[in-house]
C-alpha cells in the first residue's frame, strides 16, 4: 500500500455563516491509497470547532506513514481498527484513510459500495440544501437561486424566528433548522413551538453539546423532533443520546469514517432513534461516501458540492434533492 495526500482550500459560492462563525473557504485533506495499482480516495474536511486542522492531519500521516503503508489490506473494517489504534487522537485522518480503504475494497469487488451492501438506492432520502446565517434578504435570494424541496436553515441568532417566518413567505419547501448549540433551554422552549407553526420538521442541536439536563426537559416538551449533532460524535455517543434526542446526525469525519458510521446506524436503529447522515462541506469524494450510506438513513444533509464553487472530483449527481448514483465500483468518483 502506498499513501499520498493533498490539501485543498475549496472556495464557497457564498461566505458560509453558522452560529459559530463565517468562512469563505473549506480546507480539506484528500488521501490516495494505492493497493497494487488500485487507487482509493478519501477525504476529511477540517472544522475548526473539532480542532483538527489539515496541517495536523498531514503531520500525523507523515509521522506514521510507514505503518499505514505496511498493513496487509484485505478488509476495510480490519483496516479501520488498525488506523484507529494508530491515530487515536485524529479521527479526521482515520476517516480519510478508512474511506479510501472502502473505495479500494469496492474496486476489488468490482461493485459500487451501495451494491456490495445490498442497499436499495431508491430508498435514499432527498438531501436538503443549507442556507447559512445572513440578512433575511440575502437568505431569500440564496433560496431563490436554488429552488429545492428541503432547506436546512441555520438559526441560533437574535431574530432567527422572524427570519424563518420571512423565508416561509417565499416557499412551501420543507424547512429543518440547525441551532449549532446556540440556544439555552428557555430560549429553545420558547422558539421551538413557533418553528413548528412555521412548518419546520426538525431541530438539530438546540442546546450546548453537554447540556444533558436541559435536553432531558426539552426532549419531553419539544413539539418537534430533536437531532444530536455536536452531542453525538462517536460510536458510544449514540446510546447516550437515547432519551435526550429523537435522532442523531452522523458525520463521517467526526465519527472517523464509513466503518464506525455503519455501526452507529445499526446502534441507533436498535435504540429506536431516527438517523440523519450529514456533511461537513465535503467535495464530491467525501460526499460520495455519504451517498452510499444514505439509503440506510431517514434524513440526508449532503450539500457540500452544491455550496462549494470548486470541486476536485466528480461522481455524485443532484437533481432537485434527489441523489444520482452511478454504477462505477467503490465510491464511484473520478478526480478532475
Ligand atoms: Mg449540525
Amino acid at each position: 500500500m502506498k499513501v499520498s495526500y493533498k490539501i485543498h482550500h475549496l472556495p464557497f459560492k457564498h461566505p458560509f455563516t453558522i452560529s459559530k462563525g463565517t468562512k469563505t473557504h473549506q480546507p480539506t485533506f484528500i488521501v490516495e491509497l494505492d493497493h497494487f495499482g488500485i487507487k482509493g480516495y478519501g477525504e476529511a474536511p477540517a472544522i475548526s470547532y473539532y480542532n483538527i486542522p489539515v496541517e495536523k492531519m498531514a503531520e500525523d500521516l507523515e509521522r506514521k506513514k510507514t505503518f499505514v503503508e505496511k498493513f496487509a489490506f484485505s478488509d476495510p473494517e480490519r483496516y479501520w481498527h488498525y488506523l484507529h489504534h494508530l491515530f487515536p487522537e485524529n479521527s479526521f485522518l482515520v476517516c480519510a484513510l478508512d474511506m479510501a480503504g472502502w473505495d479500494i475494497f469496492g474496486k476489488i469487488k468490482r461493485q459500487p459500495l451501495y451494491q456490495y451492501w445490498n442497499l436499495d438506492i431508491n430508498k435514499t432520502p432527498l438531501t436538503d440544501y443549507t442556507i447559512g446565517i445572513d440578512e433575511p434578504d440575502i437568505m431569500i435570494q440564496k433560496m431563490k437561486e436554488k429552488p429545492w424541496p428541503i432547506y436546512k436553515i441555520k438559526v441560533g441568532f437574535d431574530n432567527d424566528i422572524e427570519t424563518v417566518a420571512e423565508l416561509r413567505k417565499h416557499t412551501d419547501a420543507i424547512f429543518r433548522v440547525d441551532a449549532n448549540a446556540a440556544w439555552t433551554l428557555d430560549i429553545a422552549l420558547q422558539k421551538i413551538p413557533l418553528l413548528k407553526e412555521l412548518g419546520v420538521e426538525l431541530v438539530e442541536q438546540p442546546l450546548a453539546k453537554d447540556d444533558w439536563e436541559g435536553m432531558k426537559i426539552l426532549f419531553e416538551k419539544s413539539p418537534l423532533p430533536l437531532f444530536a449533532d455536536e452531542s453525538c460524535v462517536k460510536d458510544n455517543d449514540v446510546e447516550k443520546c437515547a432519551g435526550f434526542f429523537h435522532g442523531i446526525n452522523i458525520k463521517l469525519t467526526k465519527c472517523s469514517g464509513i466503518t464506525p458510521a455503519r455501526r452507529m446506524i445499526q446502534k441507533a436503529r436498535e435504540m429506536n432513534m431516527k438517523v440523519m447522515i450529514g456533511c461537513m462541506n465535503e467535495s464530491s469524494i467525501g460526499s460520495a461516501a455519504i451517498a452510499h450510506l444514505a439509503p440506510l438513513t431517514d434524513y440526508l444533509d449532503m450539500d457540500g458540492p452544491l455550496l462549494l464553487s470548486e470541486d476536485i472530483a466528480e461522481g455524485v449527481g443532484y437533481d432537485y434533492g434527489k441523489i444520482i448514483f452511478n454504477d462505477k465500483p467503490g465510491l464511484g468518483v473520478l478526480l478532475k
